[in-house]
């Protein structure tokens, strides 16, 4: 809405005078008067706050792609971390196998050594 108000005074004595008063100054008897008027657009300035406020709501419901982006790339964080897990636990099996086949060769080698050093 729209705020405004008209004042009138006296040119010479600065009497209060209505803005509708015309001739001389009933205190002064002077002619000429200074005419205020403030205009204050308040609403205008709300409207705008108010529209952007608005724009930004539309951009974030308009944008249901970015909260899906961010579960799928949670999901692939859990899913990356599950397979490197994964990768340890299939190496540590791998070794321990190794090592287990390897053992009973190893001691066939230090048996025959054994056998070799008695001769
Ligand atoms: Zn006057």
């Amino acid at each position: 809405m729209t705020e405004s108000s008209v004042t009138a005074e006296c040119r010479h004595c600065g009497e209060s005078l209505s803005p509708q008063h015309t001739g001389p100054c009933p205190a002064c008897g002077q002619t000429g008067k200074h005419v205020n008027v403030s205009v204050n657009e308040k609403i205008i300035i709300s409207e705008r706050i108010s529209r952007t406020k608005t724009s930004r709501r539309e951009q974030i419901s308009k944008k249901p792609s970015s909260i899906i982006i961010a579960v799928i790339l949670f999901l692939v964080e859990i899913i990356i971390g599950f397979l490197d897990q994964l990768l340890y636990f299939v190496i540590a099996i791998i070794l321990s196998i190794n090592g287990v086949a390897c053992t009973p060769i190893n001691e066939k080698k230090i048996i025959e050594r054994e056998e070799h050093f008695s001769n």
